[in-house]
């Protein structure tokens, strides 16, 4: 379900028209529904319902301020991956007891930070970082949770750039290694290890490798119990994949029936850390056809977009639909297509050989499920300005970022006196 529909032939964001938002605050444009997102959100939160999990919004697939208010303000906590990230947090009033913290590269100051902001708990990655946070609290006088991030060995069955449960990917600790920490674990006497973690991947369309892992996990639990040891919670990560394409992923409400009982099992708190579920389709890339090019070959529409905005088909060769804001097309004025940048780099495209009704240069194009991984892991490549972004809510707009200026490129660059002849 998303707010992105065509009223007639027109396409619309909850009450506006895309074109009026286009022309009105000029391209490239992210444009995302507030009750698209509010609405995952809930979905989420009613299939669970029975187990009242803590849903800590994963922040690094889209972290515009506006939009972590807007889920922080419903209740959802928040899973950072790095200071910068905690900042956010911390800015949109996020509770520190609502916010988790992963990634395997945790520095010193990053993690003095978060002890000091009282986050509910770091996942752990790795032993060194776990002694590490345990010196780190100990010199901050402040015990601090911890969760293990175990690593169970499971294929996702997602692109291998997303995968990250196995046990060749860089993320969390084996069972065995995280078992010989939890029979020592009072020898940490800053740490209260009182959780374990588990992130398999993203865009993960099957209930299968969650069933797997959290399988896994559940016996590891039990097996831990028997030896005395018992924990708090159990999160189980995000990774919960969305439609792009052709995929025909599990609704929340059917993901909760396959999992829950395997989760009321542990009977643990559970978090859950999603992200691109919950924002992934309410967010679009609205851009302007700056050229058709026709080579002996092709055909290429060139727009004013490039992989600086939305790297994940450069990166992931990812599908992304691509429509037009005015819709009149029909099988007879289709054709094929590559749509692509103005960026020096081949990979530098949208879509490749895509049908796409006839377009003409000045025409706005959408590219559809842009929500997460968007604007998140856009640059300046090629020094031009990132988008701006706004948010639609019913028939109100709002500019929730502005777009950069060329003043803003070089904010941070010094030219040294030798150079200036000083
Ligand atoms: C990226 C990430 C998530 C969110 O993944 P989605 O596929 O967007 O749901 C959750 N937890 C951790 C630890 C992550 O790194």
């Amino acid at each position: 379900m998303h707010e992105f529909k065509y009223k007639n032939n027109q396409l619309y964001c909850e009450e506006i028209k895309v074109q009026d938002l286009a022309e009105r605050f000029d391209t490239p444009l992210y444009v995302y529904s507030y009750h698209t997102l509010i609405d995952h959100f809930q979905k989420l939160k009613t299939a669970f319902h029975s187990i009242n999990p803590l849903i800590c919004y994963s922040v690094k697939a889209n972290s515009n301020l506006a939009i972590l208010k807007a889920l922080v303000d419903k209740g959802a906590g928040l899973d950072i991956v790095s200071g910068g990230e905690l900042f956010r947090a911390i800015r949109v009033g996020c509770p520190a007891q609502k916010i988790v913290y992963a990634s395997v590269g945790k520095t010193d100051r990053e993690i003095e930070e978060a002890i000091k902001r009282g986050i509910l708990f770091f996942n752990v990655e790795s032993l060194p970082e776990l002694e590490n946070i345990n010196c780190i609290a100990t010199r901050l006088n402040k015990v601090t949770n911890a969760a293990i991030r175990i690593n169970p060995d499971v294929e996702p069955k997602t692109h291998k750039f997303i995968t990250t449960g196995k046990l060749t990917n860089k993320f969390g600790i084996d069972f065995a290694t995280a078992r010989k920490i939890l029979l020592v674990r009072d020898k940490f006497s800053y740490l209260n290890i009182c959780g374990l973690h588990i992130h398999i991947g993203s865009q993960i369309t099957e209930s299968a490798p969650f069933v797997s892992a959290i399988k896994k996990m559940v016996r590891f639990i039990n097996n831990l119990k028997k030896i005395g040891i018992r924990l708090e919670y159990l999160n189980i990560g995000g990774g919960l994949g969305i439609i792009y394409d052709k995929e025909n992923p599990q609704t929340a409400k059917e993901f909760a029936k396959k999992i829950l009982p395997l989760l009321k099992k542990t009977e643990l708190k559970i978090i859950m850390e999603p992200g691109r579920f919950i924002v992934g389709n309410a967010g679009i890339l609205v851009t302007k056809i700056l050229y058709i090019k026709v080579t002996a070959r092709k055909k290429f529409v060139i727009v004013d977009a490039g992989m600086n905005d939305l790297i994940r088909p450069a990166l992931y060769d990812a599908h992304h639909q691509i429509l037009p804001l005015h819709n009149q097309s029909t099988i007879h004025n289709s054709e094929k297509a590559d749509i692509v940048g103005p960026i020096c780099e081949s990979a530098d495209f949208f879509a490749k050989e895509r049908l796409i009704p006839k377009v003409r240069e000045g025409d706005y194009l959408a590219i559809m499920g842009a929500g997460a991984y968007g604007f998140s892991m856009s640059s300046n490549y090629n020094s031009r300005c990132r988008a701006k972004e706004v948010m639609v809510v019913k028939d109100k707009a709002f500019v929730i970022r502005k777009r950069e200026t060329q003043e803003d490129l070089i904010h941070n660059e010094i030219i040294p006196p030798f150079l200036l002849g000083i």
